[in-house]
């Protein structure tokens, strides 16, 4: 073990202490650095029989939880934006300890989980339903809201604690316990973050139950998956994951809430104000080393304006620093693990074949320091047309870029792939940039112009369509996934006239 290996393990243990974290120690889990790719921990994972009575701990809390007042439950969610006010610059750097991101895309992540706690606090007063007109007389009809159940979490590496976050925030306010399967590459700050949430619980007096988590692998999230007391199962993750999932959640008549994969291009116009574009391409495309969701993968450049676009890109990428996201100069830093770096490999070599120019990057740096570690340069290549490879997600900072000459077949390929994520527009033209996000434009759920596809805030409703899995979390909305609603109309006449006009006896 390197001496760098060494130095994150003592200080993750010093972050988790500061935290208030107890670690399962020894087992069959291992918590990897990708930052050296060397093991920090090992940790127990739970298995059937722990699982099982978590998600009845979690069953059994509903029924106090469900009928304890909304505001009083969103004074927990409170408690953990106050905690994670106070923890930020700890959780956020063991984020980039296990996940490998940047310090200040860490310390973001964790600013997002205070905002959505922010939002949720404020809707735990707004849980409301609509009164409608009733044709008979004397009566109302009135819609109500109510808990739905156990919520399932699952989580990606990416998003190792934010997208609990979205969830659980307005979950518990809802009325909901939640029990949270996070990624297996990121156990240490769901540790963290679940001690966090216990805390904010007992500060509240809420009972502690309605937070749980269970460690492992993909066949905790199965039995997780096929638990019939689990009312919502909120899945983030590749479009592989939900196509396993929201079968079995299907055929018990479960609901989810499907955040997947997705790849999401830009459309630069003859009009953008070029400098704007490479600096949103840049952060879309190479931060977080191409590993969100919502990073760009395509390019859709208009003839006239690509080559100064491709010369300006080469050059902004021949300056970006790589390294240890520890590292305050770095903008990328590693990939998760050596499987993230085999496919960015393959993609590039497929690319090539197709017929593609390596503009910028393409290889893999620091291997003989980190032999265990993958950084990579971010990549750029272009294609003559948008070949198949493009129409799958490659989860690493490669962007293809393909030209066009009329707005209505770039606004095509934008929506020509499976995914429907995320999108955005460069243009000064008001009639293009109406046209992208107009019901003839972007077929994502999400639809920018003048900024990147990446780095959405909380309030407005995120997630996409297709092979996205159509969810939507974290604002507008998005708390009504985690209700059911209830139709009630009350008679206050002495009469029953029955409705249509029907007439009985
Ligand atoms: P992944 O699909 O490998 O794993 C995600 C989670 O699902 C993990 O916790 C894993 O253990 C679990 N899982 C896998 N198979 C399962 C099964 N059959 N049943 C139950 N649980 C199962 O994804 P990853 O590599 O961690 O993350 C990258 C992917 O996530 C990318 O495709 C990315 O686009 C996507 N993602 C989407 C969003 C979004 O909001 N749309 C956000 C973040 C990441």
């Amino acid at each position: 073990m390197t001496t760098v290996t060494t130095n994150l393990t003592a200080r993750a243990a010093e972050l988790l202490a500061a935290m208030g974290a107890e670690v399962p120690e020894g087992g069959d889990l291992t918590a990897i650095s990708p930052i050296t790719g060397e093991p920090l921990a090992r940790l127990a994972a739970d298995d059937a029989a722990s699982v099982e009575a978590k998600i009845t701990a979690a069953h059994e809390a509903f029924a106090t939880w469900r009928t304890t007042p909304a505001p009083v439950r969103g004074a927990m969610v409170y408690e953990l934006g106050q905690l994670l006010r106070q923890h930020k610059a700890a959780l956020g750097e063991l984020v980039s300890i296990e996940a490998g991101k940047i310090r200040s895309e860490g310390l973001g992540e964790v600013q997002e989980m205070i905002d959505i706690c922010d939002l949720a606090v404020g809707q735990s007063r707004q849980l409301f339903g609509l009164t409608i007109a009733s044709e008979r007389p004397g009566h109302r009809m009135m819609e109500q809201w109510h808990p739905l159940g156990v919520v399932g979490v699952i989580s990606a590496f990416n998003f190792p604690v934010a997208v609990w976050s979205w969830n659980a925030a307005l979950a518990l306010i809802c009325g909901d316990p939640v029990v949270w399967k996070p990624s297996e590459n990121a156990n240490l700050t769901a540790i963290a973050t679940h001690a966090l949430a216990r805390q904010a619980a007992e500060a509240a007096g809420a009972p502690v139950e309605v937070v749980q988590l269970i460690l492992g692998g993909r066949e905790v999230g199965e039995q997780l998956v096929r638990d019939e007391r689990v009312a919502l199962v909120s899945a983030t993750g590749s479009s592989r994951m939900g196509h396993e999932v929201a079968p079995v959640v299907a055929a018990r008549f479960g609901r989810c809430l499907l955040e997947l994969g997705g790849n999401n291009a830009a459309i630069v116009a003859p009009s953008a104000d070029l400098e704007l574009a490479v600096r949103g391409i840049v952060f879309s495309a190479a931060g977080t080393a191409g590993q969100r969701c919502t990073t760009l993968r395509r390019v859709i450049v208009h003839e006239d304006i690509a080559d100064e676009l491709i010369e300006r890109l080469r050059a902004a990428y021949s300056t970006l620093p790589i390294g240890s996201p520890l590292e305050e100069s770095t903008l990328v830093g590693p990939l998760i693990d050596q499987r993230a770096y085999e496919g960015y490999a393959a993609a590039l070599k497929s690319a090539v074949s197709a017929g593609g120019t390596i503009h910028a990057g393409g290889s893999r740096v620091a291997a003989d320091e980190h032999p265990d570690a993958y950084y990579v340069e971010p990549a750029v290549v272009e294609l003559p047309e948008q070949v198949e490879l493009m129409h799958t997600e490659t989860f690493a900072p490669l962007l293809y870029v393909v030209r066009y000459r009329d707005f209505d077949d770039a606004i095509a390929m934008n929506n020509a792939v499976p995914q429907g994520l995320s999108s955005s527009c460069f243009t000064l033209d008001v009639r293009e940039a109406e046209l992208f996000t107009s019901a003839a434009g972007s077929d994502c759920g999400i639809a920018n112009v003048n900024i990147g596809p990446s780095g959405a805030e909380i309030g407005g409703a995120f997630g996409g369509e297709k092979e996205t899995g159509g969810g939507r979390e974290s604002g507008s909305d998005a708390w009504r996934a985690y209700m059911r609603r209830s139709t009630s109309t009350v008679n206050y006449s002495t009469e029953l006239p029955l409705a249509q006009g029907v007439t009985f006896g």
